[in-house]
């Protein structure tokens, strides 16, 4: 679950982005609604939290622009109490929900959750390639109905290669994907990710790692391969 918090406040993006993280999800916050917009139309989300007083563009005119440009991730609205017709016209203009002020990160979550289920039900709880099964929902790994013990980080990756087997992923488009912008482009995460993955399925299947779901691309990064 990759999740873009457009909030100026800090205190509240400091909870939000770290009751986020422990849920395993891999969050990118903006403090500024240029920046969130940008943020919000280039990147890949499975949901945007966004605030409504932002400094520069604000919320409800960033949710305007995404859906004008045809970017429908799931919105959850941050608004204030007696915020009422910006919720009003929030809803009107594409959001999917809306939290007033001040809230518990558990019930931000929920919400998320609720709205990645209902999106997902018309795309696919199950994503299965080969002998390899993920459940999105249960956020539950498989190999031959065999539980692989993965880690939330573990099965981010493995999600992402999993949605287009077969096509290569560089290291920069994997770490930005699962870990975030923020992360050094030079640390090998990735690389150590990667082989402990292949370790937990190898011992799975206790056959040797060679013949990996996961194949490496010389120079380039990795793919999912096609028939496991
Ligand atoms: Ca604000």
């Amino acid at each position: 679950m990759r999740v873009l918090l457009i909030e100026d406040e800090a205190k509240i993006a400091g909870f939000v982005c770290a009751g986020f993280k422990e849920q395993g999800f891999v969050v990118d916050h903006a403090a500024h609604g240029d920046t969130g917009f940008s943020m919000a139309s280039n990147g890949s989300y499975d949901a945007i939290v966004l605030d409504i007083m932002l400094p520069g563009r604000d919320g409800l005119s960033i949710l305007k622009g995404l859906r004008k440009l045809g970017n429908v991730t799931p919105v959850i609205l941050l608004t204030a109490r007696n915020e009422l017709d910006d919720r009003i016209l929030g809803l009107t203009l594409g959001a999917d929900d809306y939290l007033a002020k001040p809230f518990f990160v558990e019930e931000l979550i929920a919400r998320i959750l609720a709205l990645a289920r209902r999106v997902s039900g018309e795309r696919q709880n199950i994503l299965a390639v080969g002998e390899l099964n993920l459940d999105r929902i249960s956020r539950v790994a498989t190999w031959r109905g065999e539980t692989v013990d993965l880690t939330s980080r573990e099965f981010n990756l493995i999600e992402y290669l999993m949605r287009a087997p077969g096509r290569v992923f560089t290291r920069t488009q994997i770490l930005e994907h699962v870990w975030g912008y923020d992360f050094d482009p030079s640390t090998n995460v990735v690389d150590v990710c990667i082989q402990r993955i292949r370790k937990k399925i190898a011992s799975i299947r206790q056959e040797a790692s060679g013949d990996s779901p996961i194949e490496s691309v010389r120079g380039v990064g990795y793919r999912f391969r096609k028939l496991a």
